[in-house]
């Protein structure tokens, strides 16, 4: 038998993968990455999480005699992946960050100046630095890789604005290296946007299937979270294996491990990004190890997090988008077991993710306070701003962040150093003038809009009667062919037969046409029952030609209807 010459390249493939990982076949989706880029393609790979995203890159840069730098977010996740090549004998990978001491910097340094790392993990902000930058450059640099690439567009859902370094940091190179950008989520939108951002719109594209047929998908409706927690008491009398819950607010995700542990017993601890990192670790740590059962967590849980067999993921509140979604319940079922993913959802969750969005704004009086600071300590065209002083005067990290970005985008200024509490900026080649403060204030105006639209798009999904599964695919530009049995609530719904069609929501439209005034969707609700409180007769509510027309429904199915029309 002959073997073409990508015969022969898939053999070298599955040897190495047996060499290195002592896996015997590819998963979906990993071979065509490595292929492409084995022949020196730029590649854009968008791969469900567990996938084995990791591999696409770790193989190839094991394989060849040059560098891989690898940018990820996360400080814990390049650490995780470096120890976890350690377990497997492979001694190459080392990681750049600020949590490391000084001493061990230099070491590792030197390390990569000797040749003996060949793959590098580095925070975003690492290639700001000028010091680290000259050192690559004396490196073979062959393949830089984009971790969680959908951070570096604006329309992602998780947008970081050090991301946008990345495009400088390639324009800085004497030789281009391949780039490999991966990332679990990504609409066909955000995809475009990362091969804009990062230079490569020849980038061959493999786009793997995010269907995880075993993940059943649910939602739940529920007035508050009072309600929320006695479903969760009736959920846990039967639910085995461990989980997450996800929580809006660190202050939730307290109260939702405490009721836990106090009311039904269960191995239960809160995460969240206010706690000290010793403390997470513990609590991440107990989890993987089994000690802990559930952990109730902000989003500042999972990402990384390389757990087999997580049997459910609660949304305890809404999430701020589809895409967030996908990629927390993701977690869940990475055996490819069955797992359950359960949306609780209450009106008041979506005015939470609205305040929060709201929270991001940028003013002209943010960037009337960063300018005055900046200004202020310009001398030689270096600026060292003390950060503490411009949180304590309006301007807090995150904002502070995304006008430094922006300012950077527009080359008024960029960014030499971050340290803790400390930013040293260098001025650029254009000035201030009004015209790019209104740019700033008009892109910060689109990306809310735009968040704003993501959110109202993941409050539809939650209001449907249609299967889920296929309404989450199509956000994310995937038909699918075939449901699995257990897809999703609406689809077991409409194989039980229940209805889900009626002339109940024309009745209720009907009533609020004939409202004389606005009333709330408690009161709408009692209208359309009929029921006889005084303060709806004393308003005459009683003489409308819709009141008492839903009497056969309780008060909390009717309420959700409205919710729903909403
Ligand atoms: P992702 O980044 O896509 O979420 P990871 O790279 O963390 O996923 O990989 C998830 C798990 O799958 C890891 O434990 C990894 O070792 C394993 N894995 C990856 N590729 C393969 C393969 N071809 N065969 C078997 N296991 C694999």
């Amino acid at each position: 038998m002959f073997l073409g010459e990508r015969g022969w390249l898939v053999v070298e493939l599955l040897a190495a993968l047996k060499k290195y990982f002592g896996f015997t076949d590819f998963r979906p989706g990993q071979r065509e990455v490595i292929e492409a880029v084995q022949a020196g393609n730029n590649v854009l790979a968008v791969m469900p999480t567990g996938q084995g995203k990791s591999l696409c890159y770790q193989l190839p840069a094991l394989m060849s005699s040059g560098v891989t730098v690898v940018v990820s977010p996360l400080v814990a996740l390049m650490k995780d992946q470096v120890d976890s090549l350690r377990t497997r004998n492979l001694h190459q990978a080392t990681t750049l960050n600020s949590q490391i001491s000084r001493e061990e910097q230099v070491k590792r340094l030197n390390g990569i100046r000797r040749g003996e790392h060949k793959l590098i993990y580095v925070a975003p902000e690492r290639l700001r630095n000028h010091s680290f930058n000259e050192l690559l450059l004396g490196l073979p640099l062959e393949l830089l890789v984009v971790d969680e690439a959908h951070c570096i567009s604006q329309w992602g859902h998780d947008f970081r604005p050090d991301y946008l370094n990345l495009g400088e940091f390639m324009r800085q190179l004497s030789k281009q290296p391949r780039v490999l950008a991966l990332t679990a989520t990504a609409t066909p939108r955000v995809q475009e946007d990362i091969l804009q951002q990062l230079g490569i719109p020849d980038a061959v594209r493999v786009v793997a299937s995010s269907d995880r047929p075993n993940l059943q998908l649910a939602v739940r409706q529920l007035t508050d979270s009072q309600a929320k927690l006695v479903l969760l008491e009736d959920l846990f009398t039967v639910k085995e294996g461990s989980g997450i819950i996800y929580a809006a607010t660190r202050r939730d995700t307290e109260m939702v491990a405490h009721h836990l542990t106090t009311r039904l017993n269960l191995r239960a601890a809160a995460y969240h990004a206010g706690m000290a990192p010793e403390q997470r670790s513990t609590v991440q740590e107990a989890f993987i190890n089994g000690a802990i059962t559930v952990v109730v967590a902000t989003n500042a849980f999972g990402m990384g997090i390389d757990k087999q067999d997580i049997r459910f993921v609660i949304h305890f509140s809404l999430p701020a988008c589809l895409e967030a979604y996908y990629q927390e319940v993701g977690r869940a079922g990475r055996d490819g077991k069955p797992a359950q993913c359960l949306l609780l959802y209450n009106a008041q969750d979506r005015a939470l993710q609205e305040w929060m969005i709201n929270n991001d704004s940028l003013t002209r009086e943010h960037l009337v306070i960063f300018w005055q600071a900046y200004a202020r300590g310009l001398q030689n065209h270096r600026a060292v701003i003390n950060t503490a002083e411009l949180v304590a005067a309006g301007l807090d990290e995150n904002r502070l962040r995304l006008v430094v970005g922006a300012l950077e985008r527009h080359g008024v200024l960029s960014l030499s150093e971050r340290n803790a509490g400390m930013l040293e900026l260098v001025s650029g080649a254009k000035e201030m003038v009004p015209g790019v403060a209104q740019a700033v204030l008009l892109e910060s105006q689109r990306r809310l809009n735009e968040r704003r639209n993501k959110l109202a798009t993941l409050v539809n999904w939650v209001h449907t009667s249609r299967c889920r599964r296929r309404m989450l695919l199509a956000y994310f530009g995937e038909k699918i062919r075939q449901t699995p049995p257990s897809c999703c609530d609406n689809c077991f719904r409409a194989g039980i037969g229940v209805e889900t069609t009626s002339h109940e929501p024309l009745e209720i439209l009907r009533c609020v046409q004939q409202l004389p005034r606005e009333v709330g969707r408690k009161k709408l609700t009692a209208i359309l029952r009929g029921t006889k409180e005084k303060s709806l007769i004393e308003r005459d509510y009683h003489l409308l030609p819709a009141f008492g027309k839903i009497k056969n429904r309780s008060g909390k199915a009717l309420l959700a209807m409205v919710d729903r029309l909403l």
